[in-house]
């Protein structure tokens, strides 16, 4: 099992000279196996060359499944122009969760939208080949809700967890062929909302809080536990996310974790390897290299038992092979005014 990076940026499609080497294409993934149908997770803009390149190999009819975290547009915008759900023939199966608390299901959610205020073809050309699949409908009956197992193909396991982020958000372990691999979406470390704020006791703690939310951290760092590849959304710095500072500038509570902590989770779950991403879109190649090199150093420093790097456009990760990072080229850096 290998996975290939269609695009790694978080928030918005940033494409620009300055982002030319890590991407600008906002989040997609795919599971690339031997054998069964294809295998994607999310489908912001970096689907669409996924999509010309499945025209080229395999080819139709398409046999793919499509595990979408969550609906956010970063996480579903390429979609509409996703070229297999135009070709007749195919099987598209489109996975995720609605944002229930607002009585809408997933299917129109994507639905939507693809309806003239959005998109100029409508969902008509669709019919057929794409079916969406809302894990809130099909686990129904389960106490834990969309947290659990399930069978995605012959041979492919997935393990499901709600990360947390404002909006319903499903992070995947997918197990196959005798590896792992997580991708958790968008998410932000657990943290007490309360603290520090008038009336809270941060020492007492007496209503129990950060017991709780160090559960729930501890919980997100046992579903990663021995993962081959953990790919964890790392949109911020510690600094960026706390901005002491300017504590108005302050990123806590957008939902998005930082490279601290990323750093921590993967230590504690004993993962092999580390992919930061969910780039930030205002996050340079030249920053992105510095703090790719800044995480390897500390991993070679604190003799960690994984490799970490940043995930960029295009790159490919074999689960048995180390991770061969392109060189950082040696040009003045490029500036846009
Ligand atoms: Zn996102
Ligand atoms: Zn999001």
């Amino acid at each position: 099992m290998k996975l290939k990076f269609w695009g790694v940026r978080g928030s918005l499609p940033s494409p620009s000279p300055t982002t030319v080497q890590f991407g600008g294409n906002t989040t997609c993934l795919q599971i690339i196996r031997d054998k069964g149908p294809t295998i994607i997770i999310d489908s912001g803009t970096g689907i669409r060359m996924l999509g010309e390149s499945l025209m080229r190999n395999p080819g139709p009819p398409f046999d793919i499944k499509i595990l979408v975290t969550h609906t956010h547009w970063d996480h579903i915008h390429g979609f509409p122009f996703f070229i297999p759900i135009y070709i007749p023939g195919g099987h598209i199966d489109v996975y995720g969760v609605g944002p229930i608390h607002q009585g809408v299901s997933f299917e129109k959610v994507m639905r939507d939208q693809m309806t003239y205020s959005y998109f100029p073809v409508e969902n008509t050309m669709v019919d057929g080949v794409v079916h969406y699949h809302d894990f809130h409908e099909m686990f129904a009956s389960r106490p834990s809700g969309v947290e659990g197992d399930y069978d995605l193909c012959e041979g492919v396991k997935l393990k499901l967890k709600l990360m947390n982020h404002p909006v319903y958000c499903v992070g995947y372990r997918i197990e196959a062929d005798g590896k792992s691999i997580i991708f958790t979406g968008d998410h932000e470390p657990y943290y007490d909302a309360f603290a520090g704020q008038a009336g809270s006791d941060d020492e007492a703690d007496a209503d129990g809080t950060r017991e709780f939310v160090d559960l729930m951290n501890q919980r997100f760092i046992d579903f990663c536990s021995g993962v081959d590849l953990l790919v964890i959304d790392t949109t911020y710095t510690e600094a960026e996310y706390f901005s002491a500072a300017k504590p108005h500038m302050s990123k806590k509570g957008w939902g998005h974790g930082y490279f601290e902590w990323s750093f921590d989770v993967a230590k504690k779950a004993g993962v092999k390897k580390l992919a930061f991403t969910h780039h930030d879109p205002t996050r340079s190649d030249i920053a992105l290299f510095e703090l790719e090199e800044k995480w390897r150093r500390i991993a070679k420093e604190q003799n960690v038992n994984f490799e970490c790097f940043c995930a960029r456009e295009g790159m490919e990760v074999d689960l048995d092979k180390p991770v061969v990072l392109p060189v950082r080229p040696q040009t003045a850096p490029v500036t846009v005014s």
